[in-house]
């Protein structure tokens, strides 16, 4: 894990308790010093930290996911600025406000980790999904985890695939955000609709407004005239 937090305290305690937990941390104080170091240490997930000297986290966090896709937990000073960056659809995994409880950041870590290890399944068979999904002119395959959209390679990060290949994988059925938090983030408590409508944003603003279908009242869906099946 690569931390990046320029406050010193935060940066030691985040560090301590994820050490105490079994994992290799590496902390970079500022924007340019985090790219580098996650350039050279290819992490499993970076904790970044929005206001930073040298280069904001917006920025790392582009410059860090243009380098190859890996979850990024974002921290923020405050609600509104994790609104902000929702509103911005930044690419980020997850984010907490501060203060946090280092418990509670544990536990985002371990959901994100166990959320990448995960294999996707087809649900009913407990096959592993491989092949190609097609949405559009979006094609998803499942085994390189490699986008196209007319032919054209678009990157996505993680979740943003996550996400998509689970709607895609349920053509039709409309799933609440509640529902999308616990499938494809494996959140139990519900707590963090605004990741979802961020990664939604996200999604088709890189694979066009049609990607995905916002259902009023409900949740999101991908339409079946959409998609065909592998
Ligand atoms: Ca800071």
């Amino acid at each position: 894990v690569v931390v990046i937090e320029d406050e010193a305290s935060i940066a030691g305690a985040v560090a301590a308790r994820l050490r105490s937990e079994g994992f290799r941390v590496e902390i970079a104080g500022d924007g340019p010093a985090g790219v580098t170091l996650c350039h050279d240490l290819r992490p499993d997930l970076v904790i970044l930290d929005l206001m930073l000297p040298g280069l904001d986290g917006l920025e790392v966090c582009r410059r860090v996911q243009k380098d190859r896709p890996v979850p990024v937990l974002m921290l923020t000073a405050r609600d509104s600025e994790t609104d902000m960056l929702v509103g911005l659809a930044v690419g980020a995994d997850d984010y907490m406000s501060k203060p946090f409880s280092p418990r509670e950041l544990v536990a985002r870590v371990h959901v994100i980790l166990r959320r990448m290890e995960r294999t996707l399944v087809f649900p009913g068979t407990g096959q592993a999904q491989a092949g190609v999904l097609k949405v559009g002119d979006v094609e998803l395959d499942l085994s390189s985890r490699r986008v196209r959209r007319g032919g054209e390679e678009v990157h996505l990060t993680p979740t943003e695939f996550d996400l998509l290949s689970w709607l895609a994988s349920h053509p039709d059925a409309v799933a609440s955000r509640e529902q999308l938090l616990h499938q494809v983030w494996g959140y139990r408590d519900g707590s963090g609709a605004r990741t979802v409508d961020s990664h939604i944003r996200s999604l088709r603003r890189k694979l066009g407004p049609d990607i995905v279908r916002t259902v009023h009242g409900v949740g999101y869906a991908v339409d079946h005239r959409n998609f065909d099946a592998p």
